[in-house]
């Protein structure tokens, strides 16, 4: 491939960042997760998915408005008003939203409302839509076509960056190949391969992948351990009901438990889960608060107030889980610990765990009170240990 081109990676070129908006950023350090059903369906079930996947490390929303379906019978999408509903939620949960689109005419009415506009599979090679998409100044996402080389899906990506748009980010979807276990065959290798051809940033989607919803974690933790700079996956409130893609689709929970199943492996290869929602939700209703004189402003800033510590309610209640397990593992390693007659205070291994939740915040400052709260945390684990009873110890 030439040098000259502007998709592929020539030496000493930066890889690129691509930012949607709202803090949010695919290619960098923290990884793109995007989650969200094949369709939208109702106003209803993108709030309920806005509202589960807010706070939770997932950095924007997708639902299909234009669905490309193999049937011209089958269901073609809500159209526009599957846009007024996105456009809706995104700015209630202050979620970017991302939205297939599959000619010009849909761009320039979904450009408006999208934060993201994706070209699916089957329209990879649309060339005349490629170079239009290149005119427009948005983010993409072009997925791999159904059985496109690596060559044939960076040069596609070229017809975008040579119109002067400069946001494309690719999404590998799985391959046609001869096994039907699986609904397509994810290439991992070609993720890994893509790394060394092109400087644009590379996302995985399992889902379309693998067609088949109890396989779908698996694969994206894959995807994060070999170096893609994030996931789209198909959630939904009811997942057996899906209109389309209902087979490959995971409910709301699976999704909230695959980001935070990734979290150590996203850690482990130099990257973080998830992109700060710098603005907070928007409240559904304000707080009443007597005796204060209540101007709008401050009513917003009330609503803010509680829309924060509901996601901090959420955020306590997993860390209380959480330390709920730690604790109990605590009081296993205590009674192998009197089996092997050790010490109970291993100076060493706090040492260890200290440095470890350090090199996992980025921020200097949170790292320093983090390293305290666990001074504590450990504290308290060994306290656990020497109060036990040693037949006690383990559950
Ligand atoms: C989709 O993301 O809903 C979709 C139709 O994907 P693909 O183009 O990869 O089939
Ligand atoms: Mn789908």
């Amino acid at each position: 491939m030439s040098t000259q081109l502007k998709a592929t990676l020539n030496e000493n070129e930066k890889r690129t960042i691509v930012d949607i908006g709202g803090g949010v950023t695919c290619g960098g350090r923290s990884l793109l997760i995007v989650a969200g059903p094949c369709s939208v369906e109702s106003a209803e079930q993108m709030d309920q998915v806005a509202n589960a996947m807010h706070g939770q490390g997932v950095s924007a929303i997708r639902g299909g408005v234009y669905k490309p379906r193999t049937s011209p019978y089958a269901f073609q999408g809500m159209g526009e008003e599957g846009l007024r509903i996105m456009s809706e939620m995104s700015k209630k949960y202050s979620m970017p939203i991302i939205t297939e689109v599959m000619s010009e005419k849909q761009a320039d009415i979904a450009v408006h409302v999208a934060d993201v506009l994706q070209i699916g599979s089957r329209n990879m090679q649309n060339f005349e839509l490629l170079k239009h998409i290149g005119t427009l100044n948005k983010p993409v996402i072009l997925k791999r076509g159904l059985s496109a080389t690596l060559e044939e899906f960076v040069m596609a990506a070229e017809y975008i960056l040579a119109g002067g748009n400069k946001n494309v980010i690719l999404c590998e979807r799985g391959i046609r190949s001869y096994d039907s276990a699986t609904r397509n065959v994810l290439d991992l290798g070609g993720v890994v391969a893509l790394r060394h051809m092109t400087h644009l940033p590379i996302i995985v989607d399992p889902s379309h992948a693998c067609g088949r919803s109890e396989l779908v974690a698996d694969l994206a933790r894959a995807a994060v351990a070999c170096g893609a700079d994030g996931i789209m996956i198909e959630c939904h409130p009811e997942p057996a009901k899906s209109v389309s893609d209902a087979r490959q689709a995971i409910s709301l929970q699976d999704m909230i438990d695959i980001v935070r199943s990734i979290e150590p492996i996203a850690h482990a290869v130099g990257r973080t889960v998830g992109s700060p929602h710098l603005v907070p939700a928007k409240p559904a209703a304000v707080v009443q608060v007597k005796n204060v004189k209540r101007t709008s402003a401050h009513e917003s800033l009330l609503g803010e107030l509680k829309a924060i510590r509901r996601e901090v309610d959420k955020i306590d209640a997993t860390v209380a889980a959480l330390l709920e397990k730690r604790l109990t593992l605590a009081l296993e390693v205590g009674a192998l610990k009197d089996e092997l007659n050790l010490p109970s205070r291993d100076h060493v291994r706090e040492r260890e765990v200290i440095e470890l939740v350090s090199r996992c915040c980025s921020d200097p400052q949170i790292a320093d009170k983090v390293r305290d709260i666990y001074e504590r945390i450990m504290e308290a684990s060994l306290q656990l240990q020497n109060e036990t009873p040693v037949n006690e110890k383990v559950a």
